[in-house]
């Protein structure tokens, strides 16, 4: 599924081919014009270890459809303000 990123180097628009960093820039020959696609991944990781501390040491009183719920929201908000930013100046 090819599909076009903003290079970090020139900004310019680049085919992104789903591989990790992708192919070099068409533009400007930048070897990993996607790389923030890699550091895209720490936010998350850091938003679910933040959920299962929460969960492990304040054992909040709610159900655990809800956590569920607030979980999913809270991720699919954190997917778009990562969206926007990754895309931010074009
Ligand atoms: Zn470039």
């Amino acid at each position: 599924m090819p599909h076009d990123l903003v290079c970090r180097k020139c900004g310019k628009s680049t085919p992104y081919d789903g591989v990790a960093g992708g192919a070099p820039c068409q533009h400007c020959g930048y070897k990993i014009p996607h790389i923030y696609v890699l550091f895209g991944m720490l936010p998350f990781l850091l938003y679910f270890g933040t959920l299962l501390a929460i969960e492990i040491i304040f054992r909040p009183p709610i159900p655990d459809e809800l956590k569920i719920l607030g979980g999913m929201a809270g991720l699919v908000l954190l997917w778009y303000i990562y969206a926007r930013w990754s895309q931010r100046g074009t």
